[in-house]
């Protein structure tokens, strides 16, 4: 069985539309007019496919087709339709469309699953203005809770409350409703990195999704003049703290592997040409599918800190800020994915993925699994974010394979 590679590219087409920039992407938060406009329309097409659709507490859209009633468990397919401000058509939409695909691929060869089959759009899976990421998949997984999300509002002054209800969600009723069961959960999404296209391969299988690991640090010297201080008397923190951004770069690169180490943000006190640096401070992440090479990278780093410290005779300050485990996703449900690649001659390999996505919270909660589409030039958040249909189309076939075996033996 096959998706119809067409149909899907221009679903991708339409959707982009809504929220599209001229020259500059597609800006479609959540909750913003493109947005609500764009859930219209979904719910509209999935009612047309002859699905029950359903707007739950936190605003995601469910749709549900029957089984045959052998299983009680829905397998659920989905991602997001929320974009970051100048973002592309294929970061979340991807993976909702491709599902969307799917059901009417198996309407067209009139096949019906031993379970019920549920596509999902989760709600503001993007960093937005109520400050909560992956907001539908980590309320469903309880990891968020409607006292959390209460008092949130945006830089209008619009509260979540009023922002969830417009989209059919009710916060008052987030904690009320039992979690939902299902057998697994498979998610499509664009790899948004460059190792598939490296590797020259369309699809990835992922099997993990990294830890993320965030300390802020604080380098304090002796601020003091520029001019009237001889170098050998000088406690300079930005001298101490440029030593450790290096040092941070070269244990990473002997790594020699998937773990990342960044520091993205670096600011210098009070940053005068003619005073010497007091303090500085900044952040570094650490990211990594691998527990014990990301705690000892993480020690290594530190050790290395203290030792500037002690040459440069500066105060040191570490605090850890952030610190999600790294998630595994389900070997049965991999299993299927690579039988499914392998019986249609479809080369992939299997990786972690380096960002977040709502298929992490699922994992919670039930099997759980992601497939990756090539990147080109591995471009992602951006207008020039892109996918060739080849490698869609291989991704989804790989997951409309996969997901008939999960129906057969879950
Ligand atoms: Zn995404």
């Amino acid at each position: 069985m096959k998706i119809n590679i067409n149909r899907l590219m221009s679903a991708i087409e339409s959707y982009a539309t809504y929220g599209q920039v001229e020259g500059c992407g597609v800006t479609r938060p959540s909750f913003s007019k493109a947005d609500y406009q764009v859930r219209n329309l979904f719910i509209q097409e999935l009612k047309d496919l002859g699905m029950t659709v359903t707007v739950d507490a936190i605003a995601n859209i469910w749709g549900t087709l029957p089984g045959t009633g052998e299983k009680e468990k829905p397998i659920v397919m989905g991602s997001h339709l929320d974009t970051v401000p100048n973002g592309g058509k294929y970061d979340g939409a991807l993976g909702v469309l491709v599902a969307k695909e799917i059901i009417e691929t198996l309407r067209e060869y009139e096949v019906t699953l031993a379970h019920p089959l549920q596509i999902v759009s989760f709600t503001a899976e993007e960093a937005n203005e109520f400050n909560f990421s992956t907001m539908g998949s980590r309320t469903l997984s309880r990891r968020l809770h409607a006292e959390e999300l209460r008092g949130a509002s945006d830089k209008t002054g619009t509260t979540l409350e009023a922002a969830v209800k417009k989209a059919g969600g009710d916060l008052s009723k987030i904690d009320a409703g039992q979690q939902n069961a299902m057998a697994a959960y498979f998610e499509l999404h664009i790899e948004q990195g460059s190792k598939l296209e490296n590797q020259n391969l369309s699809v990835g299988i992922v099997d993990s999704i990294v830890g993320i690991y965030r300390d802020l640090v604080t380098v304090e010297g002796q601020q003091n003049h520029s001019g009237t201080t001889v170098m050998k008397n000088r406690k300079d923190a930005l001298v101490a703290a440029g030593e450790m951004v290096a040092e941070v770069q070269k244990l990473a690169i002997a790594l020699d592997s998937d773990t990342v180490a960044t520091i993205g943000k670096f600011e210098v006190f009070p940053n005068a040409a003619n005073i010497i640096p007091g303090r500085v401070d900044f952040t570094l992440e650490v990211r990594s599918a691998d527990k014990t090479e990301r705690d000892a990278l993480i020690r290594r780093i530190h050790d290395s800190f203290h030792s500037i410290q002690e040459k440069h005779e500066v105060n040191l300050t570490i605090v850890n800020s952030y610190n999600m485990q790294e998630c595994d996703f389900d070997k049965e449900l991999i299993n299927f994915l690579e039988e499914a690649a392998t019986e249609m001659g479809i080369p992939y390999a299997v990786l972690p993925s380096m960002a977040g996505h709502d298929a992490m919270n699922l994992a919670a909660m039930t099997k759980s699994v992601m497939v990756f589409v090539k990147s080109i030039n591995g471009i992602s958040h951006s207008p020039q974010e892109f996918s060739l249909p080849e490698d869609i189309e291989k991704s989804a076939n790989v997951l409309l394979n996969a997901l008939l075996k999960a129906d057969q033996t879950l």
